[in-house]
């Protein structure tokens, strides 16, 4: 049986297809707000059970984002490196189909690990239905995450936390862990804002300079030289070190686990803004916001991707998709700010997405 609690979970469908020999899962959690919305990933170890965790969590942070999504995730098991492209499109158009008659209704997919535009365009073409499918190539009415919607968002979460203790971003220090997609625009923002970004990571190491690293040089040194560390005006850490340079906000934002129990009372920083998946233990984050850290946690954070996702379902453009994201990491990191009253940002976060979906199940009469 699938019952958890009053929330969910509503449908857990397996999936094989015989010619293929695809499996596959779509949990459903809950979709009392709308459709469950939560990526697809594909990974020769899934498990169902790792999938009912994803798509419980893609419940609250769609909530917490005020979108109009339940939550959902799907795996399929595969390895795709032993894949051939014509094996890996035939597998997921077979889950595709597999899924069909829950979409769009109940499940809008999406992309996640080993998933890109290119399979999206595949379940996009084998429903026939392009609001079937978030993260498809801009030909078909795709909203890319490549514009930067997540960085834009984490940037916009800094701000507003900044702003709510009185500060202003100008001349604030800033340390950033990864160089891809979110730590980018992370900070092509924030430097547009008014912070000096002194630290940057990616997986070969840390380059810091103190009086500033210069955007569109680091974004040529990357390109070039595939690693930051190559930059040449700054001094060479190990990835680390990123986590404990003086600044005042620190953004992990490429690996999970990596504030805990043995580095956190070396972080200087007083805001933490969490980019990546679980960068923080959420026990490692009460110790923190002792200490008197601004935590904003990854699924308030990092939510500008999901915004945009619902942005092409909706039609939007790339100019109308940015405003969501702004109307809407600001107006949800204000009133969690509110909430928390700087004591534990996770826990009145998760209780404003809880209150949300609650309100919706009353509504539908799914609950007294
Ligand atoms: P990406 O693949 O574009 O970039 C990852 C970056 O992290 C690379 O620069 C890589 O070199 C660096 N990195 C890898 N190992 C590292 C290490 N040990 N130390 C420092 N840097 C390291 O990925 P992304 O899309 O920018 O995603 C980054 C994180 O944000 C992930 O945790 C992802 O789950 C999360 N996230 C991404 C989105 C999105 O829209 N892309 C949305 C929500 C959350």
């Amino acid at each position: 049986m699938r019952k958890e609690d009053k929330f969910g979970f509503e449908k857990v469908i397996e999936v094989y297809d015989q010619k293929t020999g695809m499996e596959g899962v779509c949990v459903i959690h809950n979709t009392a707000r709308g459709p469950g919305k939560g990526g697809i990933r594909m990974v020769p170890d899934i498990t169902v059970e790792e999938v009912m965790g994803l798509a419980r969590a893609m419940t609250w942070k769609n909530a917490m984002a005020d979108l109009p999504f339940g939550g959902a995730k799907s795996g399929i098991k595969a390895d795709p490196s032993k894949l051939t492209p014509v094996q890996k499109e035939a597998i997921v158009r077979a889950f595709a189909r597999k899924i069909a008659e829950v979409m769009p209704e109940q499940y809008i997919a999406g992309p996640d690990m080993n998933m890109t535009e290119k399979e999206m365009a595949y379940i996009a073409d084998e429903c026939k239905d392009p609001r079937v499918v978030t993260g498809k190539p801009a030909e078909l009415g795709g909203l890319p995450h490549e514009l930067g919607s997540t960085g834009y968002g984490v940037a916009l979460a800094t701000k507003v936390a900044v702003e709510h203790d009185g500060k202003s971003l100008e001349g604030m220090k800033v340390a950033i862990e990864g160089f891809g997609n979110v730590g980018t625009f992370t900070m092509k923002f924030l430097t547009e804002w008014g912070a000096k970004v002194v630290a940057v990571s990616d997986s070969k190491g840390t380059i810091y300079n103190d009086n500033g690293l210069d955007y569109e040089k680091l974004m040529k040194t990357k390109a070039e030289k595939k690693t930051v560390t190559a930059y040449e005006d700054g001094k060479v850490l190990d990835a680390k070190a990123l986590f404990e340079v003086n600044c005042d906000i620190l953004v992990p934002g490429a690996r999970p686990n990596v504030i805990t129990k043995e580095n956190y009372d070396r972080v200087k920083a007083r805001y933490i803004t969490e980019a990546a998946n679980l960068p923080i233990p959420h026990d490692v984050e009460l110790m923190l916001a002792k200490k008197g850290k601004v935590i904003l946690p990854d699924f308030v954070a990092n939510a500008g991707g999901v915004i945009s996702s619902w942005c092409e379902t909706a039609g939007m453009n790339e100019k109308q998709m940015f405003a969501v994201v702004k109307e809407k990491i600001e107006k949800n990191t204000k009133i969690m700010l509110e909430r928390a009253q700087n004591l534990d940002n996770r826990k009145a976060a998760m209780e404003i997405a809880r209150e949300r979906v609650e309100a919706a199940m009353r509504y539908r009469g799914w609950v007294e």
